[in-house]
């Protein structure tokens, strides 16, 4: 399936700032949405149902996948995440680009469905600061923290299956990359077309 406008998908351990770098992205251009996902994760301080995510317990959820509402859904540290049909439909029906920041596993679903989507991988710049990252930021407890930490090999292993890789050691020039890749996407030809004027 290839969608008019553009689907970027954003991955990467947690920690490595793909939260940020995104809403950096989604600050500089209105033609692109980010889509809120659903997950049975509990809210954290100042998160809103809705905006961060849409929360749901466990049983709505899996009624959901069997319902086949997702276009790609995962289990993540002992929690649920997805995204479904109905909200990637909605952007796309607005003619606007969209991203998604999902784990690997989801990011390898959407490969299969959209595949000239565009996958971006985002890391920090080593496991050290990964480390510092996660226990600053202070929203898992000890043993969700390194429950996290253990996954890196795992997560790392994917790298290949995306088309970028941005390694975030300065947060100004990782979102200078993903300014980037997105507007080289926008360049492509069979993009940029619609745009001359003849
Ligand atoms: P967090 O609990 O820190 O918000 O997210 C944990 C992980 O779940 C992150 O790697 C995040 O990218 C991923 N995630 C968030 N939403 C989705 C989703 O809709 N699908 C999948 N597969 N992963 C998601």
């Amino acid at each position: 399936m290839n969608p008019k406008g553009i689907l970027l998908v954003v991955s990467g351990p947690s920690g490595a700032g793909k939260g940020t770098l995104c809403q950096a992205l989604l600050e500089k251009f209105d033609d692109l949405q980010c889509s809120v996902s659903m997950t049975t994760r509990k809210p954290r301080p100042g998160e809103i149902d809705g905006e961060s995510y849409h929360f749901v317990d466990k049983e709505e959820f899996l009624q959901r996948i069997d319902n086949g509402e997702f276009l790609e859904w995962a289990r993540v540290y002992d929690n649920y995440y997805g995204t479904t049909w109905e909200q990637v439909r909605n952007i796309i029906d607005k003619g606007k680009n969209i991203i998604l920041e999902i784990d690997m596993q989801g990011a390898m679903q959407v490969k299969k469905v959209f595949d000239s989507g565009v996958f971006i991988f985002v890391i920090p710049p080593s496991r050290d600061v990964l480390e510092e990252r996660i226990i600053n930021r202070g929203t898992e407890d000890a043993g969700a923290a390194k429950k996290r930490l253990g996954n890196l090999n795992n997560e790392l292993a994917y790298i290949n299956n995306y088309n970028y890789l941005i390694i975030n050691d300065s947060l100004d020039k990782a979102v200078k990359e993903l300014e980037s890749i997105y507007i080289a996407e926008k360049c492509r030809p069979h993009r940029s077309i619609k745009y001359w004027k003849g």
